[in-house]
């Protein structure tokens, strides 16, 4: 912007001084001009020189920078400013040439005479006069003044403009780059950890305000993930534990000599050892998801004919709780890693019969909607506190253990299910409502 003002008034001094050359030069031609085809012509009248006239208009004339010298027709000089009035136009012009030189050093002009013939009112000749003047633009004491004053006004406006540009610029810069600062020492202390601490600072930019939101929620987001964290990594202890703990029991009582190593303990012992060997498992599971879930080899199935295969297989168990597994299937072809698609279906599904009081039924359901293949699984089962929603997609969460606690899960496969219909390009919502029951929605694309 500085740079603008700079070349504007560059610009505008520039033109500003060319327009006032011609406005000077104009008003210097007209005068010249009047001289001549006015006043010369009235300073010779019946047959004599009107010599009061002439000194009058010559000194009239010099003060304009126009110097007058008057001949009769015998060459005898009448009047002339140079020599009758020596004094004021060799101050007049130097002064001139002064003033010229202040404006533009390399000024330097000399001095342009014309000649003109005087004649009587008759129009016979009586004389001749020699009009002279600087050749160049010259400037009078008036114009000049002009001239500075104007030159001030343009340096005034410029100095003004730049002054404000800096000051406006520094406001804006500062209120800028001072939330921006806060913001940055913020994110570098929530970076260090501490996750609980939120960016207090409101400014007045809607866009830093916006930026402020986003990393309290990105800090609140890590908050939880670190709570998560802490407590998977407690409940694989636990899990660990408890079975390590029994097993080492067992053993110890056993090199004792105080138990017999009899079939009943070692099968008691080698269930705690399945039950690690099932926790590992879960784990190892969840680690290849995580690696693998970009890597699908999708094939067309057809959902109906799917659907059914997988979930009779659970029926039987469903059964065993009076659970009647209903299905309301349509004939949609889908794009999908046949084997890893069943372990959604059958996550989900096994969990509709795991988190179920029984003597209900669970609705298995394919539709289409906005394009989009819908798979629904719905059952009347025990439900999800709405605060534990967003939750039940995390690794190892599982909702209040004592909750369905004689159903063994890790807390892992809505997590695998998650990333695997991620993976397919979908997602999966879930409703539920505590005791009433659960509704768990896969969404795919139609890439057919
Ligand atoms: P888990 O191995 O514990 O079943 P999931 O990841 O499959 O792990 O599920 C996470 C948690 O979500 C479960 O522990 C359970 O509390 C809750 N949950 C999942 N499905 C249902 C359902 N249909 N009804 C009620 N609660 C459910």
């Amino acid at each position: 912007m500085i740079v603008t003002i700079i070349a504007i008034r560059f610009f505008v001094n520039t033109n500003f001084k060319n327009s006032f050359e011609k406005y000077v030069d104009d008003s210097n031609k007209t005068e010249i001009n009047h001289l001549i085809e006015f006043d010369l012509k009235s300073i010779y009248l019946n047959g004599n020189w009107d010599i009061e006239l002439i000194e009058n208009l010559g000194i009239d004339s010099i003060r304009k920078g126009i110097a007058i010298e008057i001949y009769d027709e015998n060459n005898n000089k009448v009047w002339s400013v140079f020599e009758d009035e020596k004094v004021l136009s060799d101050n007049t012009l130097n002064e001139i040439s002064k003033n010229m030189q202040s404006i533009e050093k390399k000024w330097n002009s000399y001095f342009e005479e014309f000649k003109i013939d005087i004649r009587d009112i008759s129009g016979n000749p009586v004389g001749y006069a020699y009009i002279g003047h600087y050749a160049s633009t010259y400037y009078m004491e008036n114009d000049v003044e002009f001239f500075y004053a104007a030159n001030r006004i343009i340096a005034i406006i410029g100095v003004i403009s730049i002054g404000s540009i800096i000051i406006i610029s520094i406001i804006i810069s500062r209120s800028i780059a001072n939330p921006i600062s806060k913001v940055s020492k913020m994110t570098k202390f929530i970076g260090e950890g501490n996750y609980k601490n939120e960016v207090t600072y409101k400014s007045n930019i809607s866009e830093i305000d916006d930026l402020i939101n986003a990393i309290n929620k990105l800090s609140n987001e890590l908050n939880e993930q670190e709570n998560l964290r802490k407590q998977l990594t407690g409940d694989i202890a636990h899990e660990l534990r408890t079975p390590l703990t029994s097993i080492k029991g067992h053993l110890d009582t056993i090199i004792a000599g105080i138990w017999e190593p009899t079939n009943e303990r070692l099968n008691s012992i080698n269930e705690e050892v399945t039950r690690i060997a099932n926790l590992v498992d879960e784990l190892r599971k969840l680690a290849k998801f995580d690696t693998e879930k970009n890597n699908l080899n999708k094939e067309i199935v057809n959902l109906k004919n799917y659907i059914k295969t997988i979930s009779y297989n659970y029926e039987g168990k469903a059964l065993e709780k009076n659970i009647v597994i209903k299905y309301d299937l349509e004939d949609l072809e889908v794009l999908v890693d046949k084997e890893k698609f069943a372990q959604v279906i059958v996550n989900i599904l096994s969990n509709a019969i795991k988190y179920n009081n029984g003597n209900s039924e669970i609705y298995v359901k394919t539709f289409m909607k906005d394009n989009n293949i819908n798979i629904s699984i719905k059952d009347s089962g025990i439900g999800i506190p709405e605060s534990e929603l967003k939750n039940i997609f995390e690794r190892f969460y599982r909702v209040d253990k004592s909750r369905g606690a004689n159903e063994k899960g890790m807390g892992v496969g809505l997590t695998i299910s998650k990333s695997i219909v991620n993976a397919h390009g979908g997602e999966i919502k879930v409703f539920s409502e505590v005791n009433k029951g659960s509704e768990f929605i896969i969404i795919l694309p139609n890439e057919n």
